[in-house]
């Protein structure tokens, strides 16, 4: 066929899967050419049993040699069926042609009620702290503060604890990276396991000895290796009060680039473990290593039970300003809580790190001097130059004193007088003899200092809930409540990014790094939220059918379980920050790849029994499955299609099938003939595939059958190529030079045109000392143009479905796409941009979407996908401080429009000028930045991003003042909601591997109606029982109700959904199964909710996220 060649206009979609990459990149390996006609076949009976020997070869290669790897990935990038031809083959006018799609109401109907939320008035109350102020009081100097380089000298007088004594509570830690300069099982094998061993046996020889712990990946490791023996000195350990788990999630989690659906994940797996094995309950949060800290943390924790929380890497200026005013200690407060119910008691840490030169007080050098482990002779000393020494009878008075002096000065930052002195580092008790030389010299110093009443001081070792229980109960405060009144702690609301350890160090670089693995992640995400969902209402009818079938119950849950636990590796502070070593990445990124290979098993295995109109006939056979997820291959005959919609609303979106020939039509089951677009697939910039060819359709939300039928000859779909947009956007393009980009938007809503120009722009790095690396993000300066490049190859596509431009030039592959389809889907610009930044160094490549919105120096970021963080931009602070975390969304707003870039995967973001929206697409960096990865950024891979652009209109109305929001909370628009959820959670085309359009395949709702618009189904887990480790009977259904913004117009936004005032009626919900019982609890199912279980309705606050422990039949 010589099909591309003929064709005059031409199509693209650089709309990577990366789990279709990742089939491709697992056939390349054993197939010589992806689109050789005789491996059609193939493709057709890919089976997951062949996969699975493909990943095991991938891993054994990944092991030999992880660059082999990224070399076959890149390569196979490049095969990837990016571009597709803009025939579209439909004849409109002959065939009677059904575009399944419900029409939507001109204007979403929106309970007044809800609107009150967003549209509150900000008022701050009296000793309130908020964030955005702090920024605006800061100069950001950087004065030299003395032996507290970062801070200011400390002094006190003799007597200030006459009246009442200080308490110092000293509290040993151990940071245990689940991955970093090793891998996980690495760092268990040399360091953890002994870690532990060693606790046992030194905790039990004084019982005045305390430990804490916090990461459940590495402790259920170790506990499934201990004998019973081992097991019950450690419960014994718990209850008596010297051993605390802190926080007690899978890992310590990175708070910038996570999702709240992930960070859910992996404290609930902690969580869930802990009640299991040791039915315990943390009660503090312990977070001394993320780069930042967000709110959404604080907000998880609260959800979940906990009352405290301590936090460590805050921007040195933000710390000393707190410092001085004595507000290190506060109740963190959510943005939008008017009252108090989100508050959470918070200490941060006064100084630059965890360590124990910077945790006893503000002097390093002294500090440094109690750290036993730097005794001389031992493997590590102090780098001022000063060692510690023993404690002896001798020296006692002398070492208590200057350490107790060190403990007042840091007293003196804090409103009580009660002290906590962290004492540990990474990796830290490895030895018996470390743990001798640590709990020895410390309690002699502790036994001199309690045994001289003149001294004024109470010293001994403690849990970090232990220390807020004596903090709580020397300010007449309960164990638990906030009772924020009678407390001396102010109330503290916003955020902690972007991070500065010193000078102009700004830790920006992370919000990029390896962005393949970051756009991996919400893969995975998306893959075990429908997989969860699936297995809970299948594994729920699989018990109601009763009779003996072979649905995989406990096999599907070993493999859900592994996911979770996978992805919850992957939140690790050096996981999904992309700040670990090149070998570490790979194996995070091959259990990644693993877990979607397997949920695609539990999908379509549980999408199978769904559909089935007679259970009877269920067979499980993962040889050859039934059902197969689309992506993978081409579908070469005629095939039924079953469309899920993992969302919780009715949904039109466009599909996208690859097929072995051009002439293809679709029919929905009835036989009506669905609209559908025939484009090529590109094997490069400028030539087609003739054996590949890419269908889209739209298709209905429900879980459905679609037939679609190929035909060898009879050519059905002819070519149309008028082009009549019922949507709302033009796109207008102009040609600056030789690169085609977007140059206007125009509102069919009202005619109106937008100047809304992209570019790509390059960073260097500076050429001083210290360079951009993993972490840090150090510019030369703004963003240029790249490089002089070659022309550039564009390529449009127009289409009955969709149409697109895609412009190829150096290092970026473009695409713009709108579709032609009433509903959500068509009221964005799709961009998808394809990166690769291998041929640089010391690179980052920026888009740059500017428009024309007054917008001033403000922009919006979310927060981990759950809530809008407003920003400011300074002129006083470097361009790389002005760079925050975008994990779901930024936006730009002036007094009559919004525009919103919505991301399907996390970046650094920022606005730097009035009308400028800067998203970083990655980064290639030569050299090391001094943290301690030692090593550069330099195993770029060619990175899908995906993003939609939505450009709203505020309503207007007469006498209403022009909109100038200045509040510190913004929520996005329903729109803007549900179109996230189009991009991070799509339709997943699922295809029978029978050549039979006779299967008795029934259309599978488990609702009987739509959520309402702003209630986000987060997930339906059903929790591992008590036994076995396999499924109970009980599931966790957890609900979010979002907020946002009622001033944007609804008017023809294609919304199929309503709000009903945070109500979800359960008489409608669940279709199919029921509800036995369901019992409000904590977000990790840990503690009761004193209401009792739910009748009738589930009701829901703005913005909150609802745990229920569901029984479903
Ligand atoms: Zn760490």
């Amino acid at each position: 066929m010589k099909l591309g060649r003929h064709f005059t206009v031409f199509g693209s979609a650089i709309f990577c899967v990366v789990v279709f990459s990742l089939y491709l990149m697992l056939d390349h390996l054993q197939l010589d050419h992806i689109n050789n006609p005789s491996n059609g076949e193939r493709f057709e009976n890919g089976q997951l049993g062949i996969l699975q020997d493909k990943i095991d070869h991938l891993e054994r290669l990944l092991a030999e040699n992880n660059k082999i790897i990224a070399n076959i990935r890149d390569s196979v990038i490049n095969l990837r069926p990016s571009v597709k031809d803009g025939r579209g083959f439909l004849e409109a006018g002959n065939e009677s042609q059904v575009l399944v799609v419900p029409s939507a109401p001109l204007i979403v109907p929106i309970d007044l009620e809800d609107c009150q939320f967003s549209s509150q008035t900000y008022s701050k109350a009296a000793d309130t702290v908020q964030m955005l102020d702090v920024y605006d009081l800061l100069s950001f100097d950087n004065p030299d503060g003395g032996v507290w380089k970062q801070g200011f000298d400390i002094s006190y007088e003799e007597n200030e604890w006459d009246d009442e004594p200080l308490q110092v509570i000293v509290v040993p830690h151990s940071h245990n990276d689940p991955g970093w300069l090793k891998t996980f099982d690495d760092y268990y094998r040399d360091q953890t396991q002994h870690i532990l061993n060693n606790m046992v046996v030194k905790l039990h020889e004084d019982k005045r000895r305390k430990m804490i712990w916090s990461e459940i990946s590495y402790f259920s490791k170790w506990w499934d290796n201990i004998d019973h023996q081992k097991k019950d000195a450690v419960k014994k350990l718990i209850e008596r009060g010297q051993l605390e788990i802190a926080t007690g999630g899978w890992v310590m989690p990175d708070e910038a680039n996570t999702h709240y659906f992930a960070l859910i994940d992996q404290l609930l797996e902690g969580h869930q473990w802990l009640e299991r094995n040791l039915g315990v309950k943390p009660r503090t949060g312990w977070a001394v290593d993320p780069f930042g800290h967000s709110p959404t943390q604080a907000y998880l924790l609260k959800q979940a039970g906990l009352s405290n929380m301590l936090i460590q890497r805050v921007h040195y200026s933000v710390k000393k300003h707190f410092a001085s005013q004595k507000t290190l200690e506060f109740f963190w407060r959510q943005n939008w809580d008017q009252q108090s119910s989100t508050d959470i008691l918070c200490h941060m840490m006064p100084f630059y790190s965890y360590d124990v030169p910077h945790t006893c007080g503000p002097d390093p050098k002294i500090c440094c001097q109690f750290d036993f482990k730097r005794l001389p002779g031992g493997r590590i000393s102090c780098p001022w130059r000063v060692p510690p020494q023993a404690i002896t009878d001798d020296n006692v008075q002398q070492r208590a004193l200057m350490l107790l002096d060190q403990y007042r000065k840091k007293s003196k930052l804090y409103r009580t007088k009660v002290v906590l002195v962290p004492l540990g580092d990474d990796f830290r008790y490895t030895e018996a003899q470390e743990w001798d030389q640590q709990f020895n010299n410390y309690q002699k110093l502790f036994d001199y200092m309690n045994s001289h009443p003149e001294l004024h001081v109470q010293a001994q070792f403690g849990t970090i809930s232990d220390y807020f229980e004596i903090l709580r109960k020397n300010v007449g405060m309960d164990k638990v409540g906030m009772s924020v009144g009678l407390s001396p702690f102010p109330v503290l609301s916003g955020d902690f990014f972007t991070y500065a350890d010193r000078d102009d160090h700004y830790w920006s670089g992370y919000f990029t790094s390896r962005p393949f693995y970051k756009q991996l992640d919400r893969t995975l995400e998306s893959h075990l939220r429908a997989a969860e969902i699936l297995y809970s209402l299948a594994f729920a009818s699989v018990q109601k059918f009763g009779k003996p079938n072979n649905y995989p119950a406990a096999e599907n849950y070993k493999l859900l379980t592994a996911a979770r636990r996978n992805l919850g590796l992957f939140q690790h502070h050096d996981a999904i920050t992309g700040t670990g070593k090149d070998w570490v990445v790979v194996d995070y990124g091959t259990r990644l790849f693993h877990s979607i290979l397997n949920l695609k098993r539990v999908i379509v295995s549980s999408a199978h029994w769904l559909v089935l109109d007679d259970k009877q006939t269920y067979t499980y056979d993962p040889a050859n499955p039934l059902l197969q997820i689309v992506k993978s291959k081409m579908v070469a005959f005629l095939r039924a299609l079953v469309v899920y919609n993992p969302s919780e609303q009715t949904r039109t979106s466009v599909i996208s099938i690859y097929v072995t020939t051009p002439h293809v039509h679709v029919l929905t089951a009835h036989g009506q003939l669905v609209n559908a677009q025939i484009s090529a697939v590109w094997e490069d910039v400028s030539h087609a595939s003739t054996e590949a060819f890419q269908v889209r359709l739209p298709a209905l939300g429900h879980v459905k059958t679609i037939l679609m039928v190929t035909d060898g000859n009879n050519n059905i779909l002819n070519a149309s190529f008028s082009l009549e947009f019922l949507i709302n956007f033009d796109l207008w393009m102009s040609e600056g030079r030789n690169v085609l980009l977007l140059q206007t938007l125009k509102l069919k809503e009202d005619g109106s045109k937008h100047s809304i120009k992209v570019e790509f722009l390059c960073y260097g790095t500076t050429s001083k000392k210290d360079k951009s690396g993993a972490y840090l993000f150090l510019p030369d300066g703004e963003a240029m143009k790249c490089s002089p490049s070659q022309p550039a190859v564009i390529r449009v596509t127009k289409g009955p479905v969709f149409s697109e431009v895609t412009t190829t030039f150096t290092h970026v592959t473009h695409t713009l796409r709108l579709y032609n389809i009433h509903g959500v889907n068509g009221q964005a610009v799709e961009i998808s941009n394809s990166i690769d930044i291998r041929g640089e160094f010391n690179r980052e490549i920026a888009m740059r979407i500017t428009s024309d919105l007054n917008s001033k120096d403000r922009f919006f970021t979310d927060l981990n996908g759950f809530q809008v963080q407003p920003r400011r931009s300074m002129t006083k602070l470097p361009l790389q401080a002005n760079f925050y975390p975008m994990t779901s969304m930024a936006y730009l707003e002036d007094s009559g429009r919004r525009l919103t870039l919505l991301t399907a995967q996390s970046l650094g973001a920022t606005s730097l000028r009035s009308g400028q929206l800067e998203v970083i697409m990655d980064r290639r960096l030569n050299q090391d930045d001094n943290r301690g990865l030692g090593q550069g950024v330099l195993d770029n891979k060619i990175t899908a991003n995906s993003f939609r652009l939505l450009l709203e209109l505020f309503n207007s109305a007469e006498g209403v003042t022009p909109r100038e929001n200045t509040a510190p909370f913004s929520y996005p628009s329903l729109l803007s909601h549900i179109s996230y959820m189009y991009l991070n959670h799509p339709f997943m085309p699922i295809v029978t591997s029978l050549d039979s359009t006779v299967l008795a395949l029934a259309p599978y709702s488990p609702l009987s109606s739509p959520f309402p618009c702003d209630i986000h189904l987060v997930n339906l887990r059903t929790i591992q029982s008590q036994v076995e480790g396999g499924p109970s009977e009980q599931a966790a259904l957890i609900l979010h109700r979002k907020g946002f913004d009622c001033s944007i117009s609804t008017k023809n936004t294609g919304l199929l959904c309503r709000t009903t005032g945070g109500k979800v009626m359960l008489h409608r919900w669940p279709y199919m199964c029921k509800f036995i019982s369901l019992i409000p609890v904590s977000l990790s199912l840990m503690h009761q909710s004193p209401r009792g279980p739910v009748e009738q309705e589930i009701n829901l606050k703005p913005m909150e996220i609802c745990t229920y422990r569901v029984h479903l039949a």
